[in-house]
């Protein structure tokens, strides 16, 4: 039975995060969102890790779930059409690691997964010793992730190591600010126990699949939810049985167990192209290359973007794929594609939420609605617009303005008028 994971988020104990990221929270909105097995995340937090202890309990081997009294109050609060969906959470937590190598400041975020608390115990016990854990939900160390990853499989085989959102400029592992350029160069000998990576909102299985280094890996895709209305952004697609043996083996082993991942269109990632937010310039890598990686305005570097820096690393053209390559779908959040039919900028006005609360009422949860619910139910419903924009996104048929210098990027359904939606732009730029 394929099975929706997303293995990366944060409670309220880390920064920056909404006071709704508690464990209910999170159980509620895995309801609403349509995903079956939740990390925790934070769990090197003594609070966060002692609110799990008390709300979790032992599910399948390695799995947990939320406490019956606790979600039988919980699934009050969720649509009928939402209910019956049983949540399993995973024990999960991000590092930041911040070191100096070969001459260079490394700032680099990875997570690791882990089967027990017992297991999570062992890694809390060991890292308290390198530093702060109180501190932040995602606790920021001054350790060589090559030891993070040694200190992880030594405690236990079964625990996971994956580089968080490897592309991101400052902190992802092939990040053009801290990063580095190969696996080997962080790893070193260690690089075998690498057995799968994050892409991250900003790049797509198809940009990865451009680095001969990756092959083999299991790309994952998590959400990086700060709140839990933002769980399952992105997601990982695992057909495997439910257990946290199967579901690691799965993704150690990359094979047909591991179905694919929900992506983003890596465009909407604020620093997918390259350019200069205050002086209006956006160009591909291309369009950087032509004018010598200078800003036309003001003469001045250009920021480059992930797309640039995986052409820097990349050793395949941009066209090419693999012979099996994994299923990938792109989604825009249902919020935004809301805002969008209701004309407005904010994804959390009153009319949106309202919106989303009665499509979820009638037609189950996000990704089935974004994924698999048939056009005609919408139709049938009086849902027409709905229908005219889920069957855009499904084929894929949206206009992109790819983010730049921090500025996000922008995906639309049908372009500025839903009035005009039988001739939309295909893709509009400046
Ligand atoms: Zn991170
Ligand atoms: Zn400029």
């Amino acid at each position: 039975m394929q099975r929706i994971i997303d293995l990366h988020q944060h409670s309220h104990y880390s920064r920056a995060t909404g006071k709704e990221a508690t464990v209910e929270g999170m159980y509620k909105w895995s309801k609403i969102k349509g995903i079956d097995i939740i990390g925790t995340g934070d769990f090197t937090h003594p609070q966060w890790f002692a609110e799990l202890k008390e709300k979790l309990q032992p599910a399948e081997s390695g799995l947990f779930k939320l406490r019956d009294d606790i979600a039988s109050r919980i699934d009050l609060e969720v649509h009928e059409s939402c209910r019956n969906r049983d949540i399993r959470f995973i024990l999960t937590v991000e590092i930041s690691t911040i070191y100096s190598k070969n001459g260079k400041v490394r700032k680099i975020h990875q997570c690791i997964v882990v089967p027990s608390f017992e297991a999570a115990s062992d890694i809390i016990a060991q890292l308290g010793q390198i530093g702060n854990l109180k501190a932040d939900g995602r606790p920021i160390l001054g350790l060589d992730s090559k030891r993070l990853l040694e200190i992880t499989i030594k405690s236990n085989p079964d625990n996971l190591f994956f580089p968080a959102h490897i592309w991101t400029p400052w902190f992802g592992l092939f990040g053009s600010k801290s990063g580095f350029d190969s696996l080997e160069e962080a790893f070193e000998e260690l690089t075998p126990d690498i057995k799968a990576y994050e892409t991250g909102l900003s790049s797509d299985p198809r940009m990865n699949y451009r680095l001969s280094q990756l092959d083999g890996l299991t790309i994952l895709s998590n959400s990086d939810a700060h709140s839990p209305q933002k769980l399952g952004r992105e997601a990982t697609i695992i057909d495997s049985d439910l257990s946290y043996e199967d579901i690691i083996d799965a993704i150690k082993t990359n094979d047909h167990r591991i179905v694919g991942t929900i992506e983003f269109f890596p465009e909407e990632g604020k620093y997918h192209y390259d350019g200069h937010r205050a002086c209006l310039v956006r160009f591909s890598p291309e369009e950087t290359k032509k004018h010598q990686g200078l800003c036309p305005k003001c003469h001045k570097p250009l920021v480059v973007g992930v797309e640039n820096r995986i052409d820097e690393l990349a050793d395949r053209p941009a066209d090419y794929m693999p012979d099996q390559p994994k299923k990938v779908q792109y989604i825009i959040p249902l919020p935004e594609i809301l805002a969008e039919i209701n004309k407005t900028r904010s994804t959390t006005s009153r009319k949106v939420l309202e919106h989303y609360d009665q499509v979820n009422k009638l037609f189950g949860n996000e990704f089935d609605v974004l994924r698999t619910v048939p056009l005609n139910v919408f139709n049938e419903h009086g849902f027409t617009t709905l229908a005219e924009a889920m069957d855009r996104l499904r084929r894929q048929d949206v206009i992109l303005e790819p983010g730049y210098d921090g500025v996000y990027g922008v995906i639309k359904v049908f372009g500025e008028s839903t009035k005009d939606i039988k001739n939309p732009p295909q893709l509009s730029l400046f």
